[in-house]
């Protein structure tokens, strides 16, 4: 199982950094966000070092995925949440501070004051034919 030694994520797997553990398989770690968004938000980790998803074993999805849902589940009866989001970010530019691969579970309450990222259409249908088309050019099955 690959680690990089100075990754603060394989130290806590390993035991070396403290954590809320809730819950952990063979391949999958999960413990609280140590600055939640709201209580019960919670890090899903495989156990083995990948930087980002993309470089992730594909194979890791299905018991990151099934943990995903055991612990959504445990962590919106826990605090009362009436639902949650699953993110991922991915690359510096989209908020990821930790290099490695991680899933925010963050419980959801009725007027908790957060918001999802603000949204507004194509400038036109060409622009958006255009940006699908270069995407199915360079999709590899
Ligand atoms: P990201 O910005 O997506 O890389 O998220 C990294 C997350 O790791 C942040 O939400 C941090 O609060 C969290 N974090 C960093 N160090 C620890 C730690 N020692 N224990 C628990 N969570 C941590
Ligand atoms: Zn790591």
């Amino acid at each position: 199982m690959k680690r990089d030694a100075d990754c603060i994520f394989c130290k806590i797997v390993a035991g070396e950094i403290p954590s809320q553990k809730v819950f952990e398989t063979d391949t999958v770690f999960a413990f609280l966000d140590i600055a939640p968004v709201k209580p019960g938000h919670t890090l899903v980790i495989p156990k083995e070092h990948f930087a980002t998803l993309l470089e992730m074993d594909a194979a890791l999805a299905g018991p990151m995925h099934e943990a995903v849902q055991k612990i959504a589940a445990a962590a919106m009866e826990a605090t009362g949440a009436k639902g949650f989001n699953l993110q991922v970010n991915t690359h510096k530019v989209a908020g990821q501070l930790v290099p490695h691969v991680h899933y925010h579970i963050i419980p959801r309450h009725e007027d908790d004051g957060l918001s999802l990222w603000a949204q507004s259409p194509y400038d036109s249908d060409a622009a958006m034919q255009e940006v699908a088309d270069k995407m199915r050019a360079t999709i590899t099955k």
